[in-house]
C-alpha cells in the first residue's frame, strides 16, 4: 500500500513559554487532499501549533514541511506564498473597511497607514465578488466589516483566505460561535472546497463537527499528538477518553 502523500508534516515540534511546554514534541501529518482534524482538551497546545505552522510565533525546535519542503524558518508571507492559508479564532477583519475591500486586501500587505487608500482594480473586485458570492456574502459587499455578525465575519474571512488560493487551509474553530444552520453550511463548504482539491487542517471544539467531517483526526494532549486515526478509531480510543477526562 502506498501511504498518502503528506502535504504538511510536523516533526517533533516544540515551543515553551517560560516554564510552560505548550507544544512538546508534536509529530503528525496532514495527507494531501484530506480534511484533517486536530482536537484536544483546553490548553493542549492547538492554538500554539497553528501559530507555529503559520509563523505567528517561531518554534524552539522541530521541523515543519509543506509539500516536502522545510518551512519552519520562513517568514509567514513566504509560507503563505508556498500555499498556506489560515483563519483565526477571533476574526481579524478591518472594521472600517468594506467587506469587498477586506477580501481584496487579503491579497496585499497593508500597513495601517495605507488603509482607506485602497484602489480596487476591476479584476480584483470581480475575483473578490465571486468569492463573496460563493460564501453567500455578496449582498454585503459595501457594508463595513464591523457591522457584520460574527458568523458573517467568518464567512468573509473564508472568502479572504480563498482569494490567496492556498493549497492548505488552516481553520481555527470554523464552527465556533455561529448558529446551527451556518455550522452546517460551513461543513458543506469545507467538503465542497475539499472536492475541488483544497486540503484542510481544522482545530475545533465541536466534536461532532470534527468527527463528521475530518479524517484523519489527531488528538493533542499536553503538547503532543497522543492518538491519530479515523473518527471511529478516535471515538473508541481509551487514551482519548482519558485525555478529555478532567477537561
Ligand atoms: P489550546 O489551544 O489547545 O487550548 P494553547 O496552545 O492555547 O492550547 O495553550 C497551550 C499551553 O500554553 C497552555 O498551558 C497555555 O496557557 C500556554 N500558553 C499559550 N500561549 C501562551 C503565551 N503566549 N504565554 C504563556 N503561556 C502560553
Amino acid at each position: 500500500e502506498i501511504p498518502d502523500r503528506a502535504l504538511l508534516e510536523v516533526r517533533d515540534l516544540r515551543k515553551s513559554f517560560g516554564g510552560v511546554r505548550a507544544v512538546d514534541g508534536a509529530t503528525f501529518t496532514v495527507p494531501e487532499g484530506s480534511i484533517t482534524g486536530l482536537i484536544g482538551p483546553n490548553g493542549s497546545g492547538k492554538t500554539t501549533l497553528f501559530n507555529l505552522i503559520d509563523d505567528t510565533i517561531r518554534a524552539d525546535s522541530g521541523e515543519i514541511l509543506l509539500g516536502g519542503k522545510r518551512i519552519e524558518t520562513l517568514p509567514s508571507w513566504k509560507r503563505a506564498h508556498q500555499g498556506l492559508g489560515r483563519t483565526f479564532q477571533i476574526t481579524r477583519l478591518f472594521g472600517e473597511m468594506t467587506v469587498l475591500e477586506n477580501v481584496v486586501a487579503a491579497q496585499r500587505s497593508f500597513s495601517l497607514g495605507q488603509l482607506g487608500k485602497i484602489a480596487v482594480s476591476g479584476a480584483e473586485a470581480r475575483a473578490a465578488e465571486e468569492l463573496l458570492e460563493y460564501v453567500g456574502m455578496r449582498a454585503f459587499r459595501d457594508q463595513r466589516a464591523h457591522a457584520l455578525s460574527y458568523g458573517q465575519q467568518k464567512l468573509v474571512e473564508l472568502a479572504q483566505i480563498l482569494m490567496l488560493d492556498p493549497q492548505l487551509i488552516l481553520l481555527d474553530e470554523p464552527a465556533g460561535g455561529i448558529n446551527p444552520v451556518l455550522i452546517e453550511r460551513m461543513g458543506e463548504m469545507i467538503e465542497e472546497l475539499n472536492s475541488y482539491g483544497k486540503t484542510f487542517l481544522i482545530v475545533e471544539h465541536n466534536m461532532q463537527f470534527v468527527l463528521n467531517l475530518c479524517d484523519p483526526v489527531h488528538v493533542l494532549a499536553r503538547g503532543r499528538a497522543i492518538a491519530s486515526g479515523t473518527p471511529d478509531q478516535i471515538r473508541n480510543d481509551p487514551a482519548v477518553i482519558d485525555a478529555y477526562l478532567g477537561d
